[in-house]
C-alpha cells in the first residue's frame, strides 16, 4: 500500500475505530453510519468523514461504511495483519504491570522480550515473557526483529539505554518516564507520562470541573 500521510490527531484516533469496528463485526454487523459510529467513539461524525476521506473515498452515501471492508482496511494501517513483537526494559513495578497487561487480547502487538539490569531477575520468564540481562539487549533485539521498545527504566539510565536502542536499530519507543529522551530524526518516541498525565486530570477538575471537549 502505498504511503500515506496522514495527520498525528487522524492517527490516534485510528486504532479507536478499529476497536469499535471489531465490536460491530462480532455483533454481525454489515454496515455501520458515520452518525452511530460518532455516538459509539465520541468523535463528531464530521471529523470521522475528514478521517476517512485521508484513505479516499470509503463510504457511500445513504447507506454508510461496510463494516468489513473498513476493517479489513484498517488492520492493514494499523499492521494489524501481523504480530508486532515489542521489547521492555525495566521489568519494576510498571514494567511488571505491563508485563501482565495482555496487549495481545485487543491488538496484534505483544511483549515477547523484557530486559533487566537486576540480576535476581534477569534469565527468569515473568508473566510468560523471558527476561534477559541488559548485555544481550542489542543480539536478542537484532536476532528477535524487534524495532519496537517500552522504557520502565529509572529517569537517571533512559537516555543511555536509549542510545543503545538506537544502536540496536530500534524505530520506535514508548516512553514511560517523566524525562524526555534525544533521538535521531529516524526513530519515534511517545511520551507517556502517567503523573502528569493525572496531575493535568486533577489540574482540569480543579479550575474547570468538567470535561472540555476532546483532546
Ligand atoms: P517503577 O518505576 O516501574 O515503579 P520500581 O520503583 O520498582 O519501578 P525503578 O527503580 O524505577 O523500580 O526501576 C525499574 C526497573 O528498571 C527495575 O526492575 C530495575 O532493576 C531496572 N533498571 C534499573 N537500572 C537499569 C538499567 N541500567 N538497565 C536496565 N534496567 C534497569
Amino acid at each position: 500500500m502505498a504511503e500515506t500521510k496522514i495527520p498525528r490527531a487522524t492517527a490516534k484516533r485510528l486504532p479507536i475505530y478499529y476497536r469499535y469496528l471489531n465490536i460491530l463485526l462480532d455483533a454481525d454487523k454489515k454496515r455501520v453510519s458515520s452518525t452511530e459510529l460518532s455516538e459509539a467513539v465520541k468523535v463528531d461524525s464530521a471529523t470521522i468523514r475528514r478521517d476517512f476521506s485521508y484513505f479516499g473515498a470509503l463510504g457511500k452515501r445513504g447507506y454508510g461504511y461496510d463494516v468489513e471492508t473498513l476493517l479489513a482496511f484498517f488492520k492493514k494501517i494499523l499492521n494489524q495483519d501481523t504480530l508486532t513483537n515489542v521489547a521492555l526494559i525495566g521489568v519494576g513495578n510498571l514494567g511488571h504491570a505491563l508485563l501482565n497487561f495482555n496487549f495481545h487480547k485487543n491488538s496484534n502487538v505483544r511483549i515477547s522480550a523484557a530486559f533487566d539490569v537486576n540480576e535476581a531477575i534477569a534469565n527468569t520468564v515473568q508473566s510468560g515473557v523471558p527476561v534477559y540481562p541488559m548485555m544481550e539487549l542489542k543480539k536478542q533485539l537484532i536476532e528477535q526483529q524487534i524495532e519496537i521498545a517500552i522504557l520502565t527504566v529509572p529517569t537517571t539510565v533512559v537516555q543511555k539505554i536509549t542510545d543503545e536502542l538506537v544502536d540496536a536499530n530500534v524505530k520506535g519507543i514508548m516512553n514511560f518516564t517523566p524525562l524526555r529522551i534525544s533521538v535521531p530524526e529516524t526513530v519515534r518516541v511517545q511520551n507517556v507520562d502517567l503523573t502528569n498525565e493525572l496531575q493535568t486530570l486533577i489540574y482540569f477538575i480543579e479550575h474547570y470541573g468538567q470535561q472540555l471537549g476532546d483532546n
